[in-house]
């Protein structure tokens, strides 16, 4: 399906105002460990003079596909956050909430404090995306309107290699079919709530939330947001972010 067709899609739905309630979880409860800095967290730290954070609500709060956001923090971290959302005049934020241990106890968190009655579909993204756009964000939401289950990811351009322990090269993958999961990913929430607490009880572990969708037998649709919708997880990251950032401004993109 094009993204012509899904943008097309969306207008429909919105301007027949039967969009479906759409919150985000903005995922920050991570320390940010490879990014070998000395107290500050990752989504603390500023790229282009804002917290990587700042930048990622931004984008949501300029999405008309998104009505509600919900922050999930680190728990010395939740005034500093609830502060940087009032600042920064991220008005759809409704709740800022501690995390867990790890990432996908960090999205059930936030998934428990979403508005369960009003919201129908969930748009989980890593505060540490912070270059995803709000025309990216509408694209991937759309398509999970169309397909419960959407996906930003990209398409993989180097060879791909297996490799044993030691380090030797077992077997070259068919690249062809490859992405790398990236975030937002969207789920209708009924979908989203029998996936995730299912996998919980069977003690699936996943570094995303499509695998709890894909463990369930759901297909998941993908849409590419490209190479600059990349994690921050090393300096030279920020780095890459900024330059990012700047040709954006540069291009009267941001
Ligand atoms: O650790 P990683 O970079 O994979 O984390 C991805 C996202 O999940 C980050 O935005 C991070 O803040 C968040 N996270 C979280 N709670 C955790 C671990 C990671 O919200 N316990």
């Amino acid at each position: 399906m094009s993204k012509t067709y899904h943008i097309c899609r969306v207008l429909r739905l919105i301007s027949r105002r039967k969009r479906p309630r759409t919150t985000a979880i903005l995922l920050a409860g991570g320390v940010g460990s490879r990014m070998q800095s000395a107290g500050e967290t990752k989504q603390l730290m500023q790229v282009c003079g804002l917290p990587l954070i700042v930048h990622a609500a931004l984008a949501f709060e300029q999405c008309p596909y998104i009505d509600d956001i919900v922050v999930v923090a680190r728990r010395e971290e939740l005034k500093t956050v609830y502060d940087l959302m009032e600042q920064h005049g991220i008005r759809k934020c409704r709740r800022v909430v501690p995390g867990g241990e790890t990432r996908q106890l960090s999205a059930i968190a936030g998934f428990e404090a979403i508005d369960g009655e009003k919201t129908k579909f969930v748009a989980i993204h890593d505060a540490a995306r912070c270059l995803i756009t709000p025309g990216q964000i509408a694209d991937v939401v759309a398509a999970a309107y169309a397909e419960r289950a959407a996906a930003a990811a990209c398409r993989v351009f180097d060879t791909v290699k297996r490799a044993n322990a030691a380090g030797y090269v077992t077997e070259t993958v068919d690249r062809e079919a490859l992405w790398l999961a990236q975030t937002p990913q969207v789920f209708d929430a009924t979908l989203y709530r029998a996936a995730a607490y299912t996998a919980m009880q069977a003690k699936f572990v996943a570094t995303d939330d499509m695998m709890l969708c894909e463990r369930i037998g759901q297909t998941v649709k993908l849409i590419d947001c490209g190479t600059d919708n990349f994690k921050v997880t090393t300096p030279g990251d920020l780095l890459r972010a900024a330059a990012v950032l700047q040709g954006r401004r540069k291009d009267g993109q941001a």
